[in-house]
């Protein structure tokens, strides 16, 4: 496999913890920052860190930025910085852009200029949260749309010994079960006759309400 590289724009919370984890799986990663003191911080975890301002064409093009695989913009309250430097990596040919949006309106408005990626980290973690809290069955959920999602479900003895072909899962809720998972193994794409103890965590995708129909019969 070829080892893909990224550019990270801006180092704070969220910037940072990619680049970190850029970093700790063994990727390249550019670490760019206008403020010295937290390029500083990241020039023995990133293969480089540059102190730059990211609104300025000259300094993305130096840099060669249209070379890396993948651009994270993680520029937190400048919302003004984040959409400018969005449009010059758009302007300059970067493939993937990904950038982190303020709020619905900077979000419409990285969409509109081209960005291919817009993460939400503070409203996602928050519903995400929320969604696990609410539920006891409910382990992790990964939201796949406004509508749709994965979601972990810990199997109660109501289905213990059933079989996956006889819960009927598909036909009754519209859901698929993709993969169980039993105290130290994981089946992926389980077949309908796999029988379903109590404890197995299935993880689930579909439509919420599907799911939610699902869970209050597993439950
Ligand atoms: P978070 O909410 O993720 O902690 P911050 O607002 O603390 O985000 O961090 C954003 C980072 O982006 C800061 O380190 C800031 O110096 C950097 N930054 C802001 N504007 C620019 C810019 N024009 N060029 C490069 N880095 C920038």
């Amino acid at each position: 496999m070829v080892k893909k590289e990224f550019a990270v724009i801006g180092l704070g919370r969220f910037g940072g913890s990619i680049c970190r984890t850029f970093a700790e799986q063994g990727m390249e990663v550019m670490a760019i920052d206008n403020n010295e003191d937290r390029v500083n911080e990241y020039s023995a975890i990133a293969s480089h860190a540059v102190v730059g301002d990211s609104t300025d064409e000259k300094v993305l093009k130096s840099l060669g930025i249209r070379n890396f695989d993948h651009v994270i913009v993680a520029i937190g309250d400048n919302i003004q910085a984040s959409i400018l430097t969005t449009i010059i990596l758009k302007e300059l040919g970067v493939k993937n852009i990904t950038v982190k949006a303020q709020n619905d309106y900077h979000e419409k408005v990285l969409l509109k200029i081209g960005a291919d990626h817009v993460v939400h980290p503070e409203r996602d973690m928050g519903r995400r949260i929320a969604n696990n809290m609410i539920s006891n069955s409910v382990l992790d959920y990964l939201e796949l749309s406004d509508e749709h999602s994965i979601v972990e479900i810990v199997a109660s003895e109501k289905i213990d010994g059933h079989s996956i072909l006889n819960l009927d899962i598909r036909a009754q809720y519209g859901i698929n079960i993709v993969a169980i998972k039993r105290t130290n193994e994981i089946i992926v794409s389980p077949q309908a006759n796999e029988i379903i103890h109590e404890k197995d965590i299935l993880i689930v995708i579909g439509a919420d309400a599907d799911i939610n129909r699902f869970e209050k019969k597993v439950l």
